[in-house]
């Protein structure tokens, strides 16, 4: 990996605008509530985006037309965190427990290796954390903390 200093709410903002028609053509409202001020974190820039795409494209695979996907960023106890929220169909409790499986897949045509690849980033190469918050018929939600310094 090559780290560098990143800031984290510039990260999130290239992605947005990379998914913004598509956001547009299925009608799918964007709750994003990432601050002005910049979050400086020290991470491998585009491993991180990808574990930022690879999220955003799971909310996207289960996103209704008008749905909504979330994204809030923030520093909260030495770390910085980032959440990936949706609704639609909400996980199993079953599943729940294998997301983070190699090949664990509900799709047709996934791979099963978005998450375990995304955490493996998080975990093992920014010393960070990865997990689902919670899953229910309200919402879905993603979350990652990478320790500030
Ligand atoms: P893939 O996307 O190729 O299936 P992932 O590792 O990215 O592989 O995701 C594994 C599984 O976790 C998905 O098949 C899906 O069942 C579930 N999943 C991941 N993200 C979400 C989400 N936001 N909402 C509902 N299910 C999800
Ligand atoms: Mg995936």
């Amino acid at each position: 990996p090559k780290f560098e200093k990143v800031n984290l709410n510039d990260l999130i903002k290239d992605i947005v605008f990379m998914f913004e028609d598509f956001f547009a053509q299925k009608n799918i409202r964007l709750k994003l509530n990432y601050g002005m001020d910049p979050i400086e974190i020290y991470a491998d820039r585009s491993r991180l985006k990808q574990v930022i795409i690879n999220l955003v494209k799971n909310a996207i695979e289960v996103v209704e037309e008008n749905g909504f996907i979330g994204i809030i960023s923030g520093v909260e106890d030495l770390n910085a965190f980032f959440e990936v929220s949706n609704n639609g169909e909400p996980i199993s409790h079953k599943n729940q427990e294998k997301l983070f499986l190699p090949f664990f897949t509900t799709k047709t045509h996934g791979t099963g290796l978005g998450l375990p690849i995304c955490k493996k980033i998080i975990e093992n190469e920014h010393s960070g954390k990865l997990f689902l918050v919670k899953s229910d018929e309200k919402e879905t939600i993603f979350r990652v903390e990478i320790p500030l310094n």
